[in-house]
């Protein structure tokens, strides 16, 4: 910091690159500070959630530093796509990978070893040939950027062996700043991860897991096909990702929504490798709409207008759930992700667990399958709940959208319910599973309440009034809220807690969420819902036909230069251009995501589409 002018003109290289390369007029949360770190030569670990704008912090470094930025990625799927959108910026980008035939792995190492490049994206396991390495040290390196850094760590929850040998790069490149990046890390994983790296006093950056512009909700299933269906018509051309659990589910899924028009494929393990790998091109280049999906999709997804992320069946966990969400609204756009949830997808989830063998495992699994029941029924703000999961609060401004918060679904006093089942469960001495207290409650003439004289007690048919599903309900309800228990071990019994008693005494409330019925009486608004409405406000406010022909203008150019869509102009870019109707090249460059170069290859032809739509009247 001795150095001021220098820093000075370090100012203005920053702005400019980021303005001028990538069309941008500010940073993201974070991005500066990254920047700035690996500018004066430091290493960095940095979370930052999908979406987070996390490529940006070693790009601009890439461009600004003498030598070659060495990107470690795993994903041999997504390297094109990620050379792709720094080519269309005018960085030289290249990537070296088993997919690349002869003649292009001659070029490009040859540009390589001219030290050409200002970025090169390689998979882990060529740090263990002594060759690669040789090469690379006989060229100038900028840094080396480490992403899904999470994998390099036994305890993330996607350990690849491979990784182990970057361990390698700080004593091989010791005056080269590395910077890692992942977008899940628990406190423990992150240390792990900077210990086996060997970084050097990181820069650390922990951004926020919160994604303002996704809403959530969650609906009971019912007929789950005709409820996508449903959503699909209010969503029409959007893209969207519907996750199902077993390949059966997602082939019947897809065919359902194909039967009726929908431009759907399916995607799971099961499918010979060049289908699954044409449909998951055709989303990714936006020729299908819809694509439904195992869990096995999304690694090497990259597209950043997803609008929806649907899941018809239960995740098994919240941290899946929040992975798979956060595919949505990549671009910042606001997206939609919608759970339809069953309990009956409780038993389906816990008979994989119990195959697991060892104790500790099963244990964790079952702990986190509980968590993710009570996300789905639990009386409090989604958002909260999911930032809550990853130890961290909603900050002030609160939650941009949830059913919770905007009263799409409504708080109902249940007390009187939960004292009838809890006090089922005491008067027979809290020695029985859900199944046997719903009969109890229902009145059921079983052979086992004969048996056990239940028919006599006090609470026998207390709950006629409604049906099993309605008990088996509340029982989950009271379990995802702290009153009940369920032991452990082959025949569960049901206890009460502590809270659960102050419940069953009279002593507190207990609510449960039910979606209204449609349709609703007037909603109840609350702060949120009305914040929820402003946010959205902002982004319609554009020329939808106009939108739409710039869409079509995005995927002939795309289709001409063998490029995914969105690496030309996100969804916002022309929403953004949608609104301004930029029709010189400087309003056009004026447009976030318009730099020089995109505005040099393709600036015209979305202006003479801007014009010929004016035109029209
Ligand atoms: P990540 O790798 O963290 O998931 P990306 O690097 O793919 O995220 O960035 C997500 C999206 O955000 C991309 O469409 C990117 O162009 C956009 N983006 C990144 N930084 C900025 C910024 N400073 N201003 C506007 N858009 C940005
Ligand atoms: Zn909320």
């Amino acid at each position: 910091m001795t150095d001021l002018p220098q820093t000075e003109n370090c100012e203005n290289d920053f702005t400019s690159a980021l303005s001028n390369v990538f069309g941008f007029h500010g940073f993201r949360d974070n991005q500066e500070d990254i920047v700035r770190a690996i500018m004066s030569r430091r290493d960095v670990f940095a979370v930052m959630p999908t979406g987070g704008g996390k490529s940006l912090c070693y790009q601009l470094p890439a461009h600004l530093l003498e030598g070659t930025c060495v990107v470690i990625s795993p994903l041999i799927s997504l390297m094109k796509d990620q050379v792709d959108a720094a080519q269309v910026n005018g960085l030289a980008a290249e990537f070296l990978n088993s997919s690349l035939d002869a003649s292009d792995r001659t070029r490009v190492s040859r540009a390589m070893s001219a030290g050409k490049l200002d970025l090169l994206y390689v998979a882990p396991e060529r740090f263990a040939s002594p060759g690669f390495l040789g090469v690379l040290k006989t060229i100038p390196i900028s840094m080396f950027a480490v992403d899904e850094a999470h994998c390099i760590s036994e305890w993330g929850h996607d350990f690849r062996p491979d990784y182990l040998s970057l361990s390698q790069i700080v004593s091989e490149f010791p005056g080269v700043p590395v910077a890692a990046f992942t977008a899940t890390a628990t406190a423990r994983v992150q240390d792990d991860i900077i210990a086996r790296l060997v970084l050097r006093d990181p820069h650390l950056t922990r951004a926020s897991f919160n994604r303002p512009n996704l809403s959530y909700q969650v609906t009971p299933k019912g007929d789950v096909d005709d409820q996508i269906l449903n959503f699909l018509a209010d969503h029409k051309d959007q893209a969207g990702i519907v996750y199902r659990t077993t390949r059966k589910a997602v082939e019947a899924t897809a065919a359902e929504l194909v039967r009726n028009g929908v431009n759907a494929r399916p995607y799971h393990a099961g499918l010979e490798d060049e289908i699954r790998h044409a449909n998951q091109e055709a989303f990714n280049r936006d020729d299908i709409t819809v694509i439904v999906a195992t869990v096995a999709f999304g690694m090497g997804i990259d597209k950043s207008n997803v609008r929806f992320v649907i899941h018809a069946d239960l995740p098994k966990n919240m941290e899946g759930y929040y992975q798979e969400t956060g595919r949505a609204g990549r671009d910042g756009e606001p997206a939609h992700c919608v759970l339809y949830y069953s309990r009956g997808d409780i038993p389906k989830i816990r008979f994989f667990i119990n195959q697991i063998e060892d104790d500790a495992q099963r244990a964790s699994a079952t702990g986190k399958l509980n968590d993710m029941v009570n996300f789905a029924t639990v009386n409090v703000c989604r958002r909260s709940q999911i930032l809550g999961y990853f130890g961290q609060a909603l900050d002030e401004d609160g939650c941009t959208g949830c059913d919770v918060c905007s009263g799409e679904v409504d708080k109902i006093d249940a007390t009187r319910e939960a004292q009838i089942v809890m006090s089922a469960m005491m008067r027979t001495g809290q020695r029985f599973g859900a199944v046997h207290i719903v009969d109890v409650v229902i009145g059921a003439n079983t052979q086992r309440i004969r048996d056990l004289k239940h028919d006599e007690l006090k609470t026998y048919g207390a709950g006629s009034d409604h049906d099993k599903n309605y008990w088996r309900g509340i029982l989950d309800d009271l379990t995802a809220q702290g009153c009940l228990v369920r032991t452990d071990g082959e025949y569960p019994v049901l206890n009460l807690t502590p809270l659960g008693r102050e419940v069953l005494f009279g002593r507190r409330e207990f609510q449960v969420l039910r979606r209204q019925e449609a349709p609703a009486a007037p909603k109840r608004k609350r702060a949120a819902s009305r914040k929820a409405k402003q946010v959205k406000q902002k982004i319609t406010d554009f020329d939808r036909a106009l939108f739409e022909k710039l869409r079509a203008v995005r995927r002939a150019l795309a289709q001409e230069r063998n490029l995914a869509p969105f690496i030309i102009f996100s969804d916002r870019t022309l929403r953004e251009m949608a609104h301004h109707m930029p029709t010189t090249p400087s309003e056009m460059r004026k447009i976030t995501g318009v730099g020089d170069q995109k505005l040099l290859q393709y600036g015209g032809d979305f202006i003479q589409a801007i014009e010929s739509h004016n035109d029209r009247f």
